[in-house]
């Protein structure tokens, strides 16, 4: 045996903050329906995949060559998407590009985080936002939801005055919980704070109608930063590219902690070829939207809690025991996840076919744990 197949996790110097935690993922498991992290079930058409391949092919021959470095060509491409989303004019100078969303987030926090500064984000919320601060050393304060999974704006604008956090997450609409902020809600907490203030928009694309970006604050509010991702909507999730839009003056502070050339040249390629299908790649949205607005009413239908989504999916409880019944589908080949307060699953929109045979499934666990 080798020295380093005897070293174990526990004999290595890892920093003690870390020395408890658990790796952060849902698991990947090979079953018939995968439900379990939002992602889009429709796959790229033969004809954008052979495109994206053929743009591959042009990276590939100058991949002796580092990428542009500050992803200029991709910057503008996701400005001219946003400004077609939202109505508001943006360019490259006011849009920044990561690996996925989590990147970019991470980013900011290490900008306007760190040691002695604080962060303020409501529960049931991402749970991610706890592992950029305590990668970032920045102190996180929480404030859960109502019953229901709104926000109590009264109390969110008291503790935040009281507390002055120097970056608040704000994630609309809400995972897990689906629910949206309003704009004036959004433009409240802005009114009161000194600090950062970043909308999530990671599932922007399936609000219900009459929710609008909070992309519509941001040439009145320099200190906000909206982030969005090809992920869910766009079907791009194993592209990891996600970004942002906010001042240039952001963009020029995040500068400062992006690793050189983070974003490689075949994401930026391929991205740059998602985006320009883009009516190809959000042709499913309107699908998903209907049959999330199914999922939620037959979910009631049930006698199940389910706050209103405007996301791909759908989180809806109360269950005595709900890992027994996330396992018992499972069982029947549907995986979905244990997201939200004790007692609440989730399940993300998946194919019409998808959503039947979750629906079996369960029924059929609800029948074993009543
Ligand atoms: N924000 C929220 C609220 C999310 O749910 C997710 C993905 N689960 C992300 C950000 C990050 O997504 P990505 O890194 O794929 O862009």
């Amino acid at each position: 045996q080798q020295p380093w197949d005897a070293i174990s996790f526990s004999d290595l110097p890892v920093r003690e903050d870390l020395k408890l935690q658990r790796a952060y993922g849902a698991p990947q498991l090979d079953v018939p329906v995968r439900l379990n992290v939002n992602e889009n079930p429709y796959p790229p058409s033969a004809s954008l995949s052979t495109r994206i391949a053929d743009a591959m092919w042009d990276v590939a021959r100058n991949a002796h060559r580092y990428p542009d470095r500050d992803a200029m060509e991709l910057r503008g491409s996701l400005a001219a998407y946003l400004t077609h989303d939202t109505g508001v004019t943006l360019d490259c100078s006011q849009v920044w590009a990561g690996n996925g969303s989590n990147e970019v987030l991470q980013q900011i926090l290490q900008v306007f985080g760190g040691p002695g500064r604080t962060a303020f984000a409501l529960t049931p919320g991402y749970p991610m936002y706890e592992e950029y601060c305590r990668t970032t050393f920045t102190r996180l304060h929480t404030l859960p939801r109502t019953g229901t999974f709104d926000v109590d704006l009264d109390l969110t604008i008291a503790t935040i005055r009281a507390l002055q956090p120097d970056v608040i997450f704000l994630t609309s609409p809400n995972n897990p919980t689906g629910t949206a902020l309003s704009i004036g809600e959004i433009q409240a907490i802005l009114d009161v704070t000194r600090g950062m203030v970043v909308v999530d928009e990671a599932y922007a694309e399936f609000r219900r109608r009459g929710v609008p970006s909070a992309v519509t604050l941001l040439p009145r509010n320099p200190r906000l930063i909206v982030s969005r991702t090809l992920s869910k909507a766009f079907k791009f999730a194993g592209g990891r590219v996600g970004y942002c839009a906010c001042a240039p003056a952001v963009i020029d502070a995040i500068k400062l902690v992006r690793l050189p050339y983070h974003l490689s040249a075949f994401t930026q390629a391929a991205a740059r070829v998602a985006l320009a299908s883009r009516d190809e790649l959000l042709s499913q949205v309107g699908i998903l939207k209907s049959e999330r607005d199914e999922t939620v009413s037959w979910l009631r239908g049930q006698g199940l809690e389910v706050p209103d989504s405007d996301a791909n999916f759908v989180m809806f409880g109360r269950f005595e025991n709900r890992h027994l019944v996330w396992a018992e589908l499972l069982r029947n080949g549907v995986l979905i996840r244990e997201a939200g307060p004790q007692g609440y699953l989730r399940v993300s929109i998946g194919t019409s076919a998808e959503m039947r045979a979750f629906r079996a499934a369960l029924l059929a666990a609800i029948d074993c744990y009543p």
